[in-house]
This record gives structure tokens, sequence and C-alpha cells, in this order.
């Protein structure tokens, strides 16, 4: 908890400018569907039915994008059980939020059990692991929250542990047992604390889904292209956040693009990257993205908010050359760092075409490399 008794509120240098912007603002996050709508009132795990409809979600270590047992975990079912056990449904992460995509998750005895319960923890702990029961993912949840642990990479972790023998696949008490021993400093703990890449190699495993050693996300990428050469070209190793190509690939959001085909993935990936490059350091959430994507003064708008909260003039090409700067910094970094074209890429897995649609990756080292060629 932060104490802000006696600070200064934040010094906006033309308050007139700053709320007209901001109103046109918040009435094109309350106005868009996605933002408006769908995350205020399930959350991210919105997009548990939704990706595993567009046969994406990736099940049991990347081996189909179905999973049968979806519904079970989807954000429906989580906000029904939310509100029968008294839980909240649609909260803000901080007080500033209009969107509110967060919510508290009550156990069976209707005391709280997690918070912030999102898609790709559900995914990780669920889906990848094939574990259906909603009350043990959001203990695994919780469990992480408390080790200081990333859910994604943990889920993950789970599933390369149960790909390598160590606990049966989709036993949700077997890996509540395991992550425990997270917390008690005991040696299979410090394996699984190491992440996913660690693990595989501690239990032989070949099968390990990470890009620059850093575990996938919750879209296949054989399916959902845009967001699959994220997953390679981004500095930061497979991160979803960094170009959400699900946007275009599967959600209809800023055009529509084949999520199958090579063709136009590279240029929605690239256009993704640099404009959430330059939305995070906006200091504003992601999450804004969708509205800004279908709105023609998205962008602009952004560009009113900061010349009005710091007296600057910048336009919204000054923002998109600021993203461009900040990817040119991270891929020099890279370089320095001894990371090469080679690290661009994903694992020899995904080379399996993937059902059901039986789609592989087959993207080329150069083609990758005009990602962020610029
Ligand atoms: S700031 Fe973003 S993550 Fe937090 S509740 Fe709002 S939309 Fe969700």
């Amino acid at each position: 908890m932060v104490d802000d008794s006696g600070a200064p509120r934040v010094e906006i240098k033309d308050p007139d400018a700053f709320k007209a912007a901001n109103k046109r603002w918040v009435e094109m996050l309350r106005n868009h569907p996605v933002t408006g709508e769908g995350l205020p009132a399930l959350g991210t795990a919105v997009l548990v039915n939704v990706i595993n409809e567009a046969g994406t979600l990736p099940t049991k270590n990347f081996r189909s994008g179905r999973f049968d047992h979806a519904q079970a975990i989807s954000g429906e079912t989580m906000a029904e059980t939310i509100e029968k056990r008294n839980g909240i449904t649609t909260e803000a992460c901080h007080p500033g939020c209009v969107i509110k995509c967060s919510n508290v998750y009550h156990g069976k005895d209707g005391n709280f059990l997690t918070c912030g319960f999102e898609y790709e923890t559900i995914w990780a702990f669920g889906a990848h692991t094939t574990i259906q029961d909603l009350d043990q993912i959001a203990t695994l949840d919780k469990m992480c929250d408390d080790f200081g642990l990333d859910t994604i990479e943990t889920g993950v972790t789970i599933g390369i542990a149960m790909e390598g023998g160590m606990i049966p696949w989709g036993d949700g008490q077997a890996a509540i047992d395991l992550l425990s021993k997270v917390g008690e400093y005991a040696p299979e703990g410090k394996i699984i604390g190491n992440g996913a890449l660690f693990t595989g190699d501690a239990l032989g495993v070949d099968r390990v889904p990470v890009v620059k050693k850093q575990a996938l996300p919750a879209y296949d990428p054989r399916t959902c292209k845009g967001v699959g050469v994220t997953y390679a070209t981004t500095p930061m190793g497979a991160d979803h956040t960094a170009g959400y190509g699900v946007t275009a690939n599967i959600l209809s959001v800023g055009g529509t693009i084949d999520p199958h085909k090579n063709e136009g993935n590279i240029e929605l990936s690239q256009g993704l990257q640099i404009a959430t490059a330059a939305v995070d350091a906006a200091g504003l959430c992601l999450f804004v993205a969708f509205a800004v994507l279908d709105n023609e003064d998205g962008l602009p708008t952004i560009a009113q908010m900061l010349n009005a909260r710091y007296g600057l003039n910048l336009t919204p090409d000054d923002i998109l050359e600021l993203g461009k700067s900040i990817l040119r910094n991270e891929k020099e970094f890279n370089k320095k760092a001894g990371f090469t074209e080679i690290d661009d890429q994903l694992p020899e897995m995904f080379n399996e075409p993937v059902p059901p649609h039986n789609v592989p990756w087959d993207f080329t080292i150069e083609d990758l490399q005009k990602t962020l060629n610029f």
C-alpha cells in the first residue's frame, strides 16, 4: 500500500485542454464493445470461449487449439461463480480506470480466494495443463501472487512438469502441492520457480514453448500468426502484450487479417509493436488499444492529453516515432547482450500442424527479421 497523504496533485499544464481531451477519451472507451462491455462484464476471461471457438486456445502444451472443458474455465462460468459467492465481477485495479476489467473471486466458503483473476492465468493453469477446476486454478493464481511469481511462466512450467512426468496431466491438487514447494524452498520448488525452460532442462523435456527463455502466452502462434510474429520478434521474449495481433486476427478490431496465413501478419505485428511501445510509454493501460485501433481520433486524443499534461506539441506521428525509437533501443540492448536473429524464432515444436485447423508455423528467419527493421 502506498501512502499518498500530503503528496502534491499531478501537475497539469493546461487543465481545460486536458479535461476536454479526457472527456473524449472516456467516451471512446465506454462506447467500444470490448472496453465498454466485454471487459467490464467478464474481465479478460471473456476470451476463453472466444479463443477456444477460434481453435487457438493452446491445450496440453500446445498439442491442440481446442480444450474440451473450456466452458468450465470460461469467463461466463467465472462471473456466475463470483456472483453466487458475493465476490466482485467488475473492479478497477486503480482508482482512475473507466474500463474496470478486474475482479474479486471468492472460494467455496464465501471468503476471498484471489483477485485480478485473468484470462492468461486461467489458460496457463487450465487448458495448458488440462486442469478443469476453476477453484484449483484460482488457488494456483493466489499462490503465485503470494510467492511473487508470474502466472503465465508458472502455469506453463507446471505443464512442463506434467510433460516430464513429475505430476499427472490435469491433476489440480498435484499442481497445488508442487507449487507449494516453491514457498518451502524445497528442491522441486527451486526447479519449478526457475521457470519453464529450466524445468524442461531439468526433466529432459524437449517440448518447451519459450522464446528468449520466456514462456509463450495464451494464443497458439500457428493459428494466430499476428501474435506469433510478435512472440518471435519482440525484444522482450514471447510476450503477447508487445503487439497483440489477436485484434485483427480474431477480434476484427483495427481491421481483419487471416490468422492462419502468413500474408499481412508481419506488417500487423510491426504496426502493433510500434503503437504498443508508445502506449506503454504514455503510462496507459494496454487495454485502451481496442478503442484506439477502432477510432481515427484515438491516437490524436492521446497526443492531446500528453500535450495538455506536459505543455508539449506532439503530433500522432511523433508518438509513433517515439514507439519506434523505444524498439530500436531495445533491439540495440539485446544485440549488445549477445542476442542474434536466431533468437527471433519460435521453437521447433511449432513446425507441427496444430488441430483443429492443422496449420503449421512456417515463417523464415529472413521474413521475421523484416518485422522490426526500421
Ligand atoms: S487499468 Fe487496465 S488492467 Fe486495470 S482494471 Fe483498468 S483495464 Fe483492467
